[in-house]
């Protein structure tokens, strides 16, 4: 894939980046290596205050930044600007929390040990490789990148091809904010050049989130590598309601779990799984909302929904509920390609999906639902986890049996109850199943690539 900035809203190639050569990526590679070197023997409180020096720089220039996302990957510019807010509040999170969270604990009774002292302590690992997906540009490199730097590892960035220019802002960002050259690094090459790089002996771990074949090419050579590897890839969430939700509430957060980021994200909910007492009623309010809202120019502030970052992006979605058209389901709300330029997709509601259509298992990466009807809870439960994702999920419910009954019953990585699936800096953040191996965020996300040393002292 060529790596160029293309308009998604037109279709027009704004700007195209030759790929980094060999020598460009091996000196790439021992910046990173030397800089590893220095960083490792900084203290917390100066990663501190280069980490919030560098998440302040991007809140001068989140204007800058959010068009450019939105140049990029369609995404509204209102989003583009929550996006890079929460990605320096993440930043000044991990400023603040990675003392805390990287100190080890000592064992209070050593003598069981033979010790006089017994502890553990984590240290960085080194270069670790990150290999990022164009839908959350900043926030899903962030999310990774400001735990590693914290805890002293160094960056290399393999960004999606088609947003070489964020890739190339976050290339100097932490650098400008007074971390040591070569902490954080772009790499500009296709993905088929990423193999190299994990297998390169002075990377010593790597982090993918993408697609489930990315993943598990990615973890495949890093495993025969003997190297740590973090995976987050697809979800297809279920939203689950029940006869005692607030349905007001219920179908207005349906409607945005669905398409914020133009239905672009992993933890979008996906599949409506609605109890038959109100399954009618949900599908008459959803389908009605989800038809109101406006189309269009991703600048412009009265846009809802923009379009798919990519052609293929619109292809693949268009596919799923055209297979599922010819064998039956029923489209309720949207479900064709509009006329007129850029890669717009309408926000589409289908019912009716069996398993035999591709609709049922594979993910809708575009705002597309698909809403089922439950007999009752166990119903609900059974077609909620008959996928290979577990990423998300979310669950209306006024019904504390009904609580207790999903939030142990469903196999996922994150339940939200009576809200919408977001992440947070404060709560672990991943899936099982096809949708992953690890935890971003949290005490867990900053732990991911630090080796946990025990010290045994007599
Ligand atoms: P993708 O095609 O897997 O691309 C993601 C990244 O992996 C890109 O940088 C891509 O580079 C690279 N890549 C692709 N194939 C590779 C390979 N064989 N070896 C090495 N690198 C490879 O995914 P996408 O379509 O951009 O993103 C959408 C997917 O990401 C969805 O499934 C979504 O659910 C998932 N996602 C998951 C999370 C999460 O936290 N779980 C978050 C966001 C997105 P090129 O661009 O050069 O191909």
């Amino acid at each position: 894939m060529a790596i160029q900035t293309t308009n998604p809203a037109t279709g027009d190639v704004v700007k195209t980046f030759d790929p980094h050569d060999a020598d460009e990526v091996e000196r790439r590679i021992q910046m990173t290596h030397d800089a590893f070197l220095k960083l490792k023997s900084t203290d917390f409180a100066i990663r501190r205050d280069w980490m919030n020096q560098a998440a302040a720089l991007m809140e001068d220039e989140i204007e800058d930044v959010a068009a450019l996302l939105t140049l990029e990957m369609g995404k509204t510019l209102e989003q583009a600007r929550a996006e890079i807010a929460k990605s320096a509040t993440t930043m000044r999170f991990y400023a603040d929390r990675a003392e805390e969270y990287l100190t080890g604990s000592a064992l209070e009774e050593p003598d069981a040990v033979g010790a006089k002292k017994a502890y553990t302590r984590y240290q960085p690992l080194g270069v670790v490789l990150a290999v990022m997906p164009w839908n959350y540009p900043i926030w899903q490199v962030v999310r990774f990148a400001a735990p590693a730097l914290m805890a002293g590892n160094t960056v290399l960035l393999k960004h999606a091809s088609n947003v070489p220019q964020a890739a190339l802002y976050l290339d100097t960002l932490f650098h400008r904010g007074g971390f040591p050259e070569g902490a954080f690094r772009s790499l500009l090459i296709p993905a088929s050049r990423v193999e190299a790089v994990v297998r390169d002996e002075r990377v010593a771990a790597v982090t993918l989130t993408g697609s489930e074949p990315a993943g598990r090419s990615i973890a495949s050579i890093a495993g025969f590598e003997v190297k740590h590897s973090v995976l987050e890839l697809g979800g297809s969430d279920p939203f689950i309601v029940m006869p005692s939700a607030d349905l007001d509430a219920a179908v207005a957060t349906a409607v945005e779990s669905r398409t914020i980021n133009n239905g672009q994200a992993c933890i979008n909910a996906k599949r409506f799984i609605v109890h038959a007492d109100i399954h009618d009623e949900f599908l008459k309010r959803f389908g009605r909302s989800m038809s109101a809202l406006r189309m269009g120019d991703p600048t412009q502030a009265t846009t809802d929904l923009g379009p798919l970052a990519t052609a293929s992006g619109r292809e693949d979605i268009h596919e799923l509920v055209s297979d599922a058209r010819t064998q039956g389901a029923q489209i309720h709300v949207g479900g064709e390609v509009p006329e007129g330029g850029g890669w717009y997709y309408p926000a589409t509601v289908v019912s009716g999906v069996t398993p035999e259509m591709r609709l049922y298992a594979e993910e809708a990466f575009g705002p597309v639902a698909t809403v089922f009807k439950a007999d009752d809870a166990k119903d609900a439960l059974r077609i909620a986890n008959d996928t290979t994702f577990g990423l998300s999920s979310a669950v209306w419910t006024q019904d504390e049996q009904d609580v207790e009954f999903f939030t142990s019953g469903l196999d996922v990585g994150a339940v939200f109850v009576n809200g919408m699936s977001v992440s947070y800096p404060e709560l672990p953040f991943g899936g099982v199943k096809d949708s992953g191996i690890g935890r971003e965020l949290s005490a867990e996300g900053i732990r991911e690539f630090c080796n946990l040393k025990s010290v045994w002292q007599a």
